[in-house]
């Protein structure tokens, strides 16, 4: 039988071969940028993916604040050289996560989160089993809608489409590991940071990670 000092030192090993990937999703309006940036503070060493785009900078945003703005020609160019571990129209415009770079950071034993939407979200844990979905919810529909109107960067039609694409967003709440209403920033962003912590002293499942491990040796 294994001693335990063994077991332990295996455990800890274990814990700190690979980061984490944390997927956080949520509608349109709902406050991932500022939860996320709250979450940062209270837990610096989690690592928020830059992911790439087709729109435009919005006043206030440049090159990888928070997005890599690309052209659609060099979009298509990354998604032919399989770039993307996955990517997605969102809202007309073009979304894509650099594989490689949530791959290296992963190995390098860092934990990242993905802000993405859910049918992304959906496609990452399809490819990757062991990342951790989170869903930021809001406490209600109405006062989604007066989120969407209060931040002025959407058209009567975009904010309509937007809370249709909720709708059908909140349906997908199931297939997510965890549910965190944001009803004040520093509520959710404390709550994303126990969920992080509780996942960090987790055992860990040895197939999956065995599994994972093997495709990325035979990449
Ligand atoms: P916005 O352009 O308003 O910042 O973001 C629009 C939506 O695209 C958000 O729901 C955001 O989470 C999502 N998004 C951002 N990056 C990615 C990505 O790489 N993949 C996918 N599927 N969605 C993304």
């Amino acid at each position: 039988m294994e001693t335990d000092d063994s077991l332990l030192r295996r455990y800890s090993e274990r814990r700190s071969r690979q980061g984490r990937l944390f997927v956080v999703s949520g509608p349109s309006g709902v406050g991932k940028d500022t939860v996320l940036a709250e979450f940062h503070k209270l837990l610096p060493d989690v690592l928020v993916c830059v992911t790439v785009t087709t729109r435009s900078p919005r006043p206030g945003e440049s090159q990888g604040i928070p997005y890599t703005f690309v052209s659609v020609a060099e979009f298509n160019a990354r998604v032919r050289a399989e770039l993307f571990l996955e990517y997605a129209r969102v809202n007309g415009n073009m979304y894509g996560t650099p594989r490689e770079w949530v791959e290296e950071q992963r190995a390098a034993g860092h934990d990242v989160v993905l802000k993405i939407d859910v049918q992304g979200g959906i496609n990452v844990r399809k490819q990757m089993r062991d990342a951790v979905m989170i869903f930021l919810a809001p406490p209600s529909v109405a006062e989604l809608e007066r989120r969407l109107r209060e931040r002025l960067t959407e058209t009567e039609d975009q904010i309509i489409v937007r809370l249709l694409d909720a709708r059908s967003e909140l349906q997908m709440m199931s297939s997510y590991d965890y549910v965190v209403v944001n009803d004040t920033v520093h509520g959710a962003a404390e709550l994303l940071r126990a969920i992080v912590l509780a996942e960090r002293a987790r055992t860990a499942d040895e197939d999956e990670e065995d599994a994972v491990a093997s495709r990325r040796q035979s990449r």
